[in-house]
């Protein structure tokens, strides 16, 4: 299937100082993502501007997409949505390392979209600052629960404390 995001830039390649506006709104399936976090059924949105350079096209402008998660501590599902700015070179014979292809007069967007789209989602995000997660011992909620496994941690710690004041309080042998 050919890319939705393949431009032909005949044109500016003509002319540097040439500007072309890109505004799309895709399904994200197009893009393949293979990552849980964008759902294929989410719209991917494009706003971007293609200038001609006399060594290549600069594209910049907005890149959008919704994503969902878990919280990493609690595991509550989220959802948002990422806005990023992104600044791109392109080049038919390619000088800069980090320049993606011009290809016959054409270029594609997609591939920049994605990995940029990919880098903004976020990996661990958390549902609140403060998310106190779930108790490690019984997996209870503590947002929402008191289990009660903390106070029996606390128990813990006055035991050991109290044995500590047994041991002193001990009269030593001999
Ligand atoms: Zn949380
Ligand atoms: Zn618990």
């Amino acid at each position: 299937m050919a890319s939705p995001l393949l431009i032909n830039v005949a044109e500016l390649l003509r002319r540097a100082g040439s500007v072309r506006e890109v505004g799309r709104r895709i399904d994200a399936e197009v893009f393949s993502f293979d990552d849980p976090r964008i759902a294929a059924d989410a719209q991917v949105e494009v706003g971007l501007t293609l200038e001609a350079l006399t060594d290549g096209i600069v594209v910049h402008g907005r890149l959008g997409a919704d994503w969902v998660a878990e919280c990493r501590r609690c595991l509550r599902q989220l959802s948002g949505r990422s806005e990023i700015e992104v600044q791109e070179l392109y080049q038919a014979v390619v000088s800069d390392p980090d320049a993606y292809p011009i290809v016959g007069e054409q270029l594609d967007l997609l591939e920049m979209v994605r990995e940029n789209l990919l880098l903004a989602v976020p990996s661990a995000p958390l549902c609140k600052s403060d998310c106190p997660g779930l108790c490690p011992q019984c997996g209870a909620d503590l947002q929402t629960t008191r289990c009660g496994c903390s106070n029996k941690a606390g128990d813990d710690r006055w035991a050991v404390l109290d044995q500590l004041k047994i041991d002193q309080s001990r009269p030593t042998a001999e």
